[in-house]
């Protein structure tokens, strides 16, 4: 529910509301805290029950429920971009344009390095690689695990950007956590209820891809467990979803993307290398992820990646990467977005 104040409200009046949310098991949050004030409540599927005991307080000049099943991530909460802080010299969201980018997994410390100062060079702020990889037959690489978080969190140190990585169960939180700036929960966990809980204990930024057969509303549900544990830095990710076609190797939603952006003031970029399975269809797909209305990223790169240990068929050449950011320019200015630098987010960013 959203608890609109008169413009005259008194602040004993507001916090006579906050204690009534509280009273009936709720949390409110200041939607708008300068006058007429918003207060938001939710936490429980039926909040709007309560509608009633609030319209009659004094100073309280509306209450209106919120229909979606989904509340903290609801556009109807907050109309406003969430805008999420990667560190202190990156931001994500209303028109702060983030590019990841680096291999699928983590293979050797040459790899991680070259691959790593490659993508920096070619303006990425954050750097992708697997660790721990979800891969579907066992008998294949399954990722350097530890020695691959060491590894990214050299190239972090080699190269200042920032490291997005894999963490499939919460035995290994703490360890990716001291290597990773965001946390990705891949399409197999997305539905994982109880790692997404844990995520939502910690904070950092969560990458959320969304699951192979899931619905939006689904993704947004998820994202709900993960801001309902107290972390409201959640990065959405399409990455193409499971259909009857098999030219791609998923197919990437770019409806639900624009639909996304309406639905919910969370940032969300595109994966157009899980959602093609083709090196050759990741140039258009990420121009039209941007004209869709994507707030970022995320893209496989690799130096060599005929000889990768994983998603090679999939992954851009270094200098193809080059190729691909530089023709985003015009669907950027076309949005009104910016690619992110350290300078533009020094020029000021709020959430
Ligand atoms: C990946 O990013 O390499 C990956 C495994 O992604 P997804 O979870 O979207 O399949
Ligand atoms: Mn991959």
């Amino acid at each position: 529910m959203l608890i609109k104040m008169t413009q005259e409200a008194e602040r004993a009046q507001m916090e006579a509301v906050c204690e009534r949310i509280r009273g009936f098991g709720l949390t409110p949050t200041w939607i708008q805290a300068d006058a007429p004030v918003t207060i938001g409540a939710v936490g429980a599927a039926d909040a709007a029950c309560f509608k009633p005991m609030l319209e009659g307080l004094p100073g309280v000049e509306s209450v209106v429920p919120i229909t979606e099943p989904y509340k903290l991530v609801s556009r109807t909460l907050r109309r406003d971009p969430s805008v999420i802080r990667l560190g202190e010299d990156v931001a994500i969201g209303g028109g702060h344009f983030v590019m990841m980018a680096g291999p699928c997994a983590v293979e050797s410390e040459e790899q991680i390095l070259r691959i790593a100062h490659a993508v920096k060079q070619a303006g990425a702020r954050v750097l992708r690689g697997g660790a721990f990889k979800p891969r579907t037959s066992p008998y294949t690489f399954q990722g350097l695990g530890e020695e691959g978080l060491r590894l990214l969190a050299l190239a972090r140190e080699e190269t200042g950007l920032k490291i997005v990585t894999e963490v499939m169960t919460p035995e290994h939180l703490d360890a990716v956590c001291e290597a990773a700036d965001i946390l990705q929960i891949g399409t197999r966990n997305m539905q994982n209820y109880f790692l997404l809980r844990r995520v939502g204990a910690v904070r950092k930024p969560v990458l959320l891809k969304r699951g192979m057969s899931s619905t939006l509303e689904e993704l947004l549900l998820a994202a709900e467990y993960i801001l309902a544990e107290g972390n409201p830095d959640v990065i959405l990710c399409e990455r193409g979803v499971r259909t009857f076609e098999t030219q791609t190797r998923n197919m990437l939603d770019l409806g639900g993307v624009a639909r996304l952006r309406e639905m919910t003031h969370l940032p969300l970029v595109v994966d157009p290398s899980q959602a093609s399975g083709r090196r050759s269809l990741v140039p258009p797909l990420s121009r039209a992820a941007v004209a869709a209305g994507a707030d970022g990223l995320i893209v496989e790169v690799h130096h060599a990646p005929e000889q990768a240990l994983s998603d090679g068929a999939q992954s851009l050449t270094l200098e193809q990467f080059g190729q691909v950011m530089r023709s985003l320019a015009p669907y950027l200015a076309a949005e009104g977005k910016h690619m992110e630098s350290a300078a533009a987010v020094a020029a000021g960013c709020s959430r």
